[in-house]
């Protein structure tokens, strides 16, 4: 062997043993990471905090926080400040425009006897795919907005449920804006999951003729605890074969870009329905539930099971967020979607500057 020769050897093993773990990932994609990259967990944790009034929020009347975003609450008319005016606010800040960007979906209030002039919302974003052939199949990625606990009316800030998903949402929204998809990505806020999942249900009703196209749902639901900080969740794929596809790539983009999580993965009749997912179960359409280690899964990774004991209750507050653990979960399901989604190679210039929300914002 020459010198040359043992040299590029040395060097190929020096490559190998030192090669970043997404090389050797079927799915690694150069705009994902991109995406990835551009994810910033102070913006997630600005709205976390508005959204779970740990931060006040500027409105007409000054600086208020948001106490409450029971749908009870935040779609009277005279409930101030309301989370759903809030998120609106926030996409209008972000530069999408309604009815072109952006819907809502008003649905009917479910003691519409008493209130018949009332109704709630979800909010859905659409992102139109780029491929002749693919833009008519939609890939959602969802969350729910509302709040409860066991004082809804004054007090329920949900920062882990599900703030850390509605936020999620937000910064999905301010990363895919400047990307190219094959398929269409619909980013959907529901209202009355806490309420049965009237908000969900009503929309696959309404949305009918939208159930055959969608190729997968990715619902971020309360991901935010890490009690034991073994950065350990739950994907809930169920027993659709698309779900478990989906359920597989969350394992693929985890190992691609190289995020630092471990995943109980509940692909049977023991999968978590109680949530927005589940009416799209229903109808046949393929998702998955992503989640913090809520349960003990017998045989899975996780081990015992990490609960949010302030779930439901008036202390899930911004204090037991885990940001690192939360916000590396929230960039795999910003990866699965992209990756369902089909990113083509081409970005989009004309980028906005999105500052932090409540960054300008002074604290005594
Ligand atoms: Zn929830």
């Amino acid at each position: 062997m020459t010198y040359l020769k043992s040299f590029m050897a040395l060097s190929l093993i020096l490559f190998q043993i030192f090669l970043p773990p997404f090389a050797n990932s079927s799915v690694y994609n150069p705009q994902v990471a991109e995406m990835l990259s551009e994810a910033n967990p102070h913006r997630w944790m600005g709205w976390v905090r508005a959204l779970s009034g740990a931060n006040p929020i500027q409105t007409a009347d000054g600086l208020e926080k948001i106490m409450t975003r029971s749908s009870l609450v935040m779609f009277e008319p005279d409930a101030k400040p309301s989370a759903f005016d809030y998120l609106i606010e926030e996409l209008l800040r972000l530069g999408f425009v309604e009815g072109q960007d952006f819907q809502i979906h008003n649905y009917g209030f479910p003691y519409g006897d008493r209130y018949p002039q009332r109704n709630w919302k979800n909010i859905i974003l659409s992102f139109q795919g780029d491929d002749p052939k693919r833009k008519n199949e939609h890939v959602l990625f969802v969350a729910h907005m509302d709040s409860t606990s066991d004082n809804e009316y004054l007090i329920a800030p949900g920062a882990d449920d599900n703030a850390s998903g509605t936020a999620g949402l937000l910064e999905a929204a301010s990363i895919l804006q400047h990307y190219r998809f094959g398929r269409t990505i619909d980013l959907i806020w529901f209202s009355g999951e806490e309420k049965s999942r009237i908000g969900s249900s009503s929309f696959v009703e309404d949305y009918a003729d939208w159930l055959p196209n969608i190729v997968g749902v990715v619902n971020m639901d309360m991901f935010a605890f890490d009690g034991d900080g073994d950065r350990c969740f739950e994907v809930h794929a169920g027993t659709l074969p698309g779900s478990q596809e989906i359920g597989n790539l969350i394992g693929s983009v985890i190992e691609a870009y190289d995020l630092g999580l471990t995943y109980d993965f509940l692909d049977d009749e023991n999968a978590y329905p109680f949530s927005d997912h589940d009416p799209f179960w229903k109808k046949g359409v393929p998702g998955v539930l992503i989640m913090e280690n809520s349960f003990y899964h017998p045989d899975e990774t996780c081990g015992k099971s990490d609960r949010n004991y302030n779930y439901h209750r008036t202390s899930d507050t911004i204090s037991y967020i885990n940001n690192d653990t939360g916000f590396s979960i929230l960039q795999a399901g910003i990866a699965v979607v992209a990756h369902l989604a089909q990113p083509l190679p081409q970005k989009l210039t004309g980028t906005i500057d999105i500052s932090i929300p409540g960054k300008a914002i002074q604290l005594d």
